[in-house]
């Protein structure tokens, strides 16, 4: 059942009340209260401000989630990059110790080097998207 606030008119004291009763006693001084359409019209129009107030805060929620997971994306990216740009530095280093022993490895690790450079590129390119 839905209540709604109503002044009582001789003792100010605020209460709940159920709008399809036509009057209710005041708890507080015993007066007896009508209750009229222009409280129900009241009602409304409460109803309508609080309606706008959840609206927006369902919005503000909603941006601050956006906000939220775009730093998430931010941090991911970030770390993606730090990981490649490790692997890449890494395959370098194979690619330089291979040397030393066979061409074949020096080829493996050149492609490797290649593909994490490309991960790079597109890591970093994610990353700057990201934070605009
Ligand atoms: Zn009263």
């Amino acid at each position: 059942m839905k209540l709604i606030d109503l002044r009582c008119s001789s003792c100010g004291a605020m209460m709940q009340v159920n709008p399809d009763l036509k009057k209710v006693v005041c708890n507080y001084c015993g007066s007896e209260l009508l209750i009229d359409d222009e409280s129900k019209k009241i009602e409304i129009a409460n109803s309508y401000e609080y309606g706008y107030e959840a609206e927006k805060g369902k919005i503000k929620a909603q941006e601050e989630k956006l906000l939220e997971q775009k730093e998430k994306n931010k941090r991911k990216s970030l770390s993606k990059l730090i990981i490649w740009s490790f692997l890449f530095v890494l395959s370098l280093i194979a690619i330089k110790v291979a040397g030393t022993v066979d061409t074949f490895f020096v080829n493996i690790f050149s492609l490797c080097a290649f593909v994490l450079f490309v991960c790079i590129i597109l890591a970093l390119k994610d990353f700057l998207v990201i934070r605009g």
